[in-house]
């Protein structure tokens, strides 16, 4: 059994292959909204027409808070001072009881509730995140709210690079494109699979469908392209739930090809 819980509401879905669950997703929602369709890239009006009935798009940010035996990790932290930290407390989860942070990349939807009124928000955990990914913002770019935020947990900051195993059952896929270090997390425990696919997506009614179409917030339009076509075949072909922090809430769904792209199941 696989649970998947969004703020107190509970989502139970059976797993064929295990009587217990060996990965539990809570899904902590951020914000939820709608968008301007002049973000996508490659967008023609007869899509928009068809995947966008009210011409918005509609928008969410999630966190993720995944149990797997023997360890729990909370994968990105959603905005500034926002909503993270009190979804996990809903959910018994106080600030101090995060150990451990992975991070897909460096984007402040994802990084910036490592901080919540100057001062680190988990002030026992540990971060994990790309070394492209780090040095990009922190070397390249010299993002002064990256350094701030990363700064904070100085001592308990841990890079990795693509490939690597972060712990057993955690491996980070390369999913460059949204940026040079974004990262695909997969994660295995005892049969079960999933994979939590940052921003692979950003507006899965239009781009799950015709996964050609990207966003302006790509660092790279065409890699994110190709590795967003990369990560949703694989999915599809080991019928592997994904988890996407800008999915839908609850945010974590399987997928299926179909004859323009994929579609949820
Ligand atoms: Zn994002």
């Amino acid at each position: 059994m696989q649970k998947i819980f969004l703020t107190g509401l509970f989502i139970f879905l059976m797993s064929a292959s295990s009587a217990f669950a060996s990965i539990e997703v809570i899904s902590l929602l951020e914000t939820q909204g709608k968008g301007d369709p002049a973000l996508l890239i490659g967008a023609t009006d007869k899509m928009k027409e068809k995947y966008l009935p009210d011409g918005k798009l509609n928008s969410q940010i999630l966190a993720f808070y995944v149990k797997i035996p023997g360890r729990e990790i909370l994968f990105d932290t959603g905005l500034p001072n926002g909503n993270i930290s009190k979804r996990l407390s809903e959910n018994g989860i106080k600030p101090e009881d995060v150990k451990i942070i992975l991070l897909t990349h460096l984007h402040p939807d994802h990084f910036g509730g490592l901080v919540a009124d100057g001062k680190a928000a988990y002030p026992n955990a540990e971060v994990y995140v790309s070394k492209i990914e780090r040095d990009y913002w922190v070397n390249e770019l010299k993002n002064e709210n990256v350094i701030k935020a990363l700064g904070l947990y100085e001592k308990k900051l841990h890079l990795f690079e693509f490939n690597d195993e972060v712990f057993d059952g955690v491996k980070a896929i390369d999913a460059s494109g949204h940026t040079p270090g974004h990262t695909v997390f997969d994660i295995k425990a005892d049969g079960e699979e999933l994979l939590i696919v940052g921003d692979i997506m950003h507006f899965v009614d239009i781009q799950l469908s015709v996964p050609d179409v990207s966003v302006k917030y790509d660092v790279d339009p065409d890699k994110a392209r190709e590795t967003r076509k990369k990560i949703l075949n694989y999915a599809a072909e080991n019928n592997v739930k994904i988890a996407g922090m800008h999915i839908t809430p609850p945010g974590v769904i399987k997928v299926k090809k179909n004859e323009t792209g994929y579609e949820k199941f």
